[in-house]
């Protein structure tokens, strides 16, 4: 071992198992924590897109070979606007050169599927120990840092002296597995609608994701309704080529939120990392990429020999926070605006969505513009 360095994750969700993962490169020793047991962390009915910038990052980590099987790549997709029938299909041609030949635009990975490749890496790494909040405290172990990657509820029930900011956008998210049939393989689809986005990502050939944010009594209602009934109201709304058979699994909902938490008045050795430090609207699937971006920059400011060795953590919080602000800022911008301008049927917007359209169909510069931000964000050059 090249230190002695303890550090405790508190939280053992998709954040948390990759943080353990990336310290223990580093060599130091880490305890993972959870409330759950790890068949519960794994058996959850959850779906993520997964972007470029995500890719580097889990191949820097040696994750990504292992993941390969269980990804579902798309090389187009659809972005539509229901209040102007306007509408725009991306490819990998949009891409830049330097990601457009991985041939995919995005991937989607099943939750379960993503948490037992995390736990199988993490049973052969003797310096990560999994185990329960009271087994931890008992050994009382004195830890040179704490992760707090315990999501999105983490602040409201535990810590105070801390910056918080929360917009509820009172809307939440249906989510479903729907088997489909039509001519509609490896393209992922977001929908701009009046009550909110429609994502639809594909998961097998014939097998799509649904997330339909809608005002959250509607949300519900439509989770108490009968499925037979839900797929007809899906279908009203569909892209023409899609036809639905039937529901697979669980239909779910989550609630929606942008926040974001930061120990600035807190002079502990905490970090928050993932969900518990930001939360972003689910539209354009950023949500677990940007949390894996924490984890990069954590690696990166810890992977220095003088720091580790010299156990010189007093201004890591500072680099962690300062490093991470653009990113996550630029984030916020995006996906706000965008629910901002695409959520509703404001007559005054509508122009300004129309020419949305019309540059993303006329100019590729355009095109290539969102398309990249969107999957590489604006640290993809940093991160190596
Ligand atoms: C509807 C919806 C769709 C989404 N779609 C996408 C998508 O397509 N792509 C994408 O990238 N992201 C998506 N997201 C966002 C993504 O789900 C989250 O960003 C991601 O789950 C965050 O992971 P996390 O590990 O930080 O938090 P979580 O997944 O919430 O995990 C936190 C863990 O901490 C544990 N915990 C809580 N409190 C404690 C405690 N006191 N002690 C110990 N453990 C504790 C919990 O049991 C849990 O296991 C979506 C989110 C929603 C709501």
């Amino acid at each position: 071992m090249r230190n002695n360095l303890k550090f405790k994750i508190v939280g053992s969700g998709p954040t948390g198992m990759l943080l353990a993962i990336a310290l223990s490169k580093l060599e130091t020793n880490i305890y993972l924590t959870d409330l759950l047991s790890r068949e519960k962390l794994i058996d959850k009915d959850k779906t993520y897109a997964i972007t470029h910038s995500t890719r580097i990052i889990l191949e820097k980590f040696c994750i990504w070979d292992k993941l390969k099987p269980y990804l579902y790549g798309f090389n187009t997709l659809s972005i539509s606007d229901s209040v102007t029938c306007s509408f725009s299909v991306l490819n990998i041609s949009d891409l830049d050169e330097d990601i457009s030949y991985v041939k995919n635009i995005g991937w989607v990975v099943k939750h379960s599927d993503l948490m037992n490749v995390f736990f199988k890496e993490i049973d052969n790494q003797q310096n990560i120990t999994f185990d329960s909040n009271q087994s931890l405290s008992a050994k009382k172990i004195v830890f040179d840092y704490k992760f707090f990657a315990s999501g999105a509820n983490f602040f409201n029930s535990h810590f105070h002296k801390f910056f918080s900011f929360k917009k509820s956008y009172n809307h939440s998210c249906l989510t479903f597995k729907v088997l489909v049939r039509g001519n509609i393989e490896r393209r992922a689809y977001e929908i701009f609608r009046e009550e909110g986005p429609l994502a639809l990502l594909p998961l097998d050939k014939n097998l799509y994701q649904i997330i339909w944010t809608s005002y959250t009594a509607k949300s519900i209602d439509r989770l108490n309704s009968d499925k037979n009934f839900l797929l007809d109201n899906l279908s009203t709304i569909l892209p023409d080529n899609f036809f639905l058979d039937q529901i697979i699994g669980e239909v779910s909902v989550f609630p929606v939120s942008l926040s974001l938490n930061m120990p600035i008045f807190n002079s502990k050795n905490l970090i928050l990392v993932g969900d518990s430090f930001h939360t972003f609207h689910p539209v354009g699937g950023q949500g677990l990429n940007t949390c894996w971006r924490d984890i990069n920059t954590i690696f990166d400011i810890l992977n220095n020999d003088s720091i580790i060795r010299n156990k010189k953590l007093k201004l890591f919080r500072l680099k962690y926070y300062t490093s991470r602000f653009l990113d996550i800022l630029i984030t916020i911008i995006i996906t706000d605006t965008l629910i901002k301008i695409f959520t509703n049927a404001n007559l005054i917007l509508l122009p300004l969505r129309r020419i949305s359209f019309l540059f993303l169909n006329k100019f590729s510069l355009f095109r290539k513009l969102v398309l990249n931000q969107m999957t590489k964000s604006i640290v993809f050059s940093n991160i190596k």
